[in-house]
């Protein structure tokens, strides 16, 4: 039987970068069928062992850093340069799920209480078994290594579905793992379209699903995954609004929010979208910002938009926010197939698709708010909630902004400076997703919890668990309970 097969192309040029196989049904449940024997053998050398080979692999991929960040230009469009500060994310995410795994995962012993004063209990975080990533083309690198490094030092095997636009970076990955790990596939890549990636979903063998993507995508993998009761990550789209408070560093705050929302064409899921800026600054920053927003370029300082499909949501978008607002820079003319120039459009009504849906382009609607809780009651009023940014001099009024804001990260004085941070846990609330990728969150999320307790001696006269329990130990278990939990606190 001949395998069909499908292109990935350059966005910016449209030629072919790669030939990869449309993965049938059965050759994904081949895969599956591997990586559960390769899960065995994975979880069977142990953490100590693990580390080293999750080390070694990240040193493979640092040696190919400027091979791999050519292919991930050529794959996106993006400059290498931003290719080249991905994988560096990647890289430093790698090291951290291998270096922490053990102590976040491993035995250890908990408190039994009072009432369980003659048990021993400990608690551990096993391997699931085979974790499927289906992941996403903004950046090919950096997101799905978020689950893949996190569920192989969890101590799974994983079978990645790299999105149909850049399969070559997930082959690329797995290729270079397999030179740290070749006695056993526990790193597979299955290439294909949405088709292969609901295959992965579908495999009742499959313990876990790690999906990155769209809202809409990420509920029928959900579908697809309730068959076997398959549990998911969903780490889906955002709206990520941007805070300028009245004492904001203006400039730090205009070049934060321009790089922000610009940076990758606008196709990142925690990029800046809607910017609320307290009335006494308005006008100072918005001079800061027109000024710099002039300087840059599409195709200069950031690629063209790397799915094709994607350039008629932008133009939606902007044509309504045009009608509806008032144009800053750009407007209609700045989408130039496949490159869209910066778009900053203001008073954009808040109920219109520019501020409600996901635009990823790059584009801002910007809004004058009375003060910082009314840019924080709008930044709130999303159905997503993934991250989101507030500039502001004093720290502690900073931070209560950032608690307060409904999303599952928040940076303060820096734009999306919590990806970078391996120890801190990255998802959203909404139409954003649940579940967490990176840090010790990220790492439990790929393990099921294992809870033993152990009789050490028999209490005296306490055997509850026994039809033999007679009224004398029920009055002493209620003298007990009642001594220890039976203070009022009024
Ligand atoms: P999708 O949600 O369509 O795709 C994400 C991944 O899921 C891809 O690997 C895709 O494969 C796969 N897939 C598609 N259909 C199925 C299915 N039925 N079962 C299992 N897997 C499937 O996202 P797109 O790549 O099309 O991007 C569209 C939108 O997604 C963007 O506009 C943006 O809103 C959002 N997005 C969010 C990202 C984030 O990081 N939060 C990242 C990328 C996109 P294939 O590519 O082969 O179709």
């Amino acid at each position: 039987m001949t395998t069909l097969t499908f292109d990935s192309l350059n966005p910016a040029t449209g030629q072919v970068v790669g030939s990869h196989p449309q993965q049938s049904a059965e050759a994904v449940h081949e895969a599956v069928g591997r990586a559960e024997e390769a899960a065995a053998w994975w979880a069977g050398i142990g953490p100590a062992e693990r580390r080293r080979r999750l080390l070694d692999y990240k040193a493979v991929i640092t040696r190919d850093l400027r091979e791999l960040a050519r292919l991930v230009h050529e794959e996106t469009g993006k400059p290498v340069g931003d290719a080249t500060l991905e994988i560096v994310l990647a890289i430093t995410h790698l090291d951290w799920a291998a270096k922490h795994a053990q102590k976040v995962l491993g035995r250890r012993r908990v408190a039994t209480g009072m009432i369980g004063m003659n048990l021993s209990a400990t608690l551990e975080y096993l391997p699931l078994g085979v974790v499927g990533v289906i992941g996403p083309w903004n950046y090919p690198v950096f997101t799905p290594m978020g689950s893949i490094a996190y569920a192989l030092a969890a101590g799974n095997a994983v079978v990645f579905k790299p999105s149909e636009l850049t399969p070559g970076v997930g082959v690329r990955l797995a290729e270079l793992f397999a030179e740290s790990v070749p006695e056993q596939p526990v790193f597979q890549t299955v290439t294909g379209l949405g088709e292969t990636g609901a295959f992965l979903a579908k495999d009742p063998r499959v313990k876990k699903i790690a999906f990155t993507g769209s809202t809409a995508t990420a509920k029928r993998v959900m579908a697809a995954c309730a068959e076997n009761l398959t549990p998911i990550v969903a780490e889906c789209g955002g709206k990520d609004a941007f805070i300028v408070d009245s004492d904001a560093d203006l400039p730090a705050a205009a070049e934060a929010c321009l790089w922000g929302a610009m940076s990758n064409a606008g196709q990142t899921c925690v990029g800046v979208e809607r910017v609320y800026v307290v009335d006494a600054v308005y006008e100072p920053f918005m001079r800061e910002l027109t000024e710099r927003v002039a300087r840059v370029k599409a195709g200069e300082h950031y690629g063209p938009i790397t799915m094709p499909g994607q350039l008629d949501i932008i133009r939606r978008h902007i044509d309504d926010a045009t009608k509806t607002g008032k144009i800053v820079t750009g407007g209609p003319e700045s989408v130039r197939a496949p490159y869209v120039d910066p778009v900053v459009v203001e008073d954009v009504p808040e109920d219109s698709p520019a501020v409600r849906e996901e635009t990823f382009g790059p584009t801002i609607t910007v809004r004058r708010t009375r003060d910082a809780q009314e840019a924080l009651n709008l930044a709130n009023a999303s159905a997503y909630g993934l991250a989101g940014t507030i500039f502001s001099r004093n720290a502690r009024r900073a931070m209560e902004l950032a608690r307060a804001m409904r999303t599952g990260m928040t940076a303060i004085n820096s734009v999306i400076s919590f990806a970078g941070v391996p120890a801190l846990p990255f998802g959203g609330v909404g139409d954003s997703g649940f579940g967490r990728i990176h840090g010790a969150d990220g790492l439990r999320e790929f393990a099921r919890p294992k809870a033993v307790s152990r009789q050490r001696f028999a209490l005296p006269g306490m055997n509850l668990t026994s039809f033999s329990r007679g009224q004398e130990e029920l009055d002493r278990l209620i003298r007990l309970v009642t001594f220890l939990h039976g203070r009022r606190k009024r």
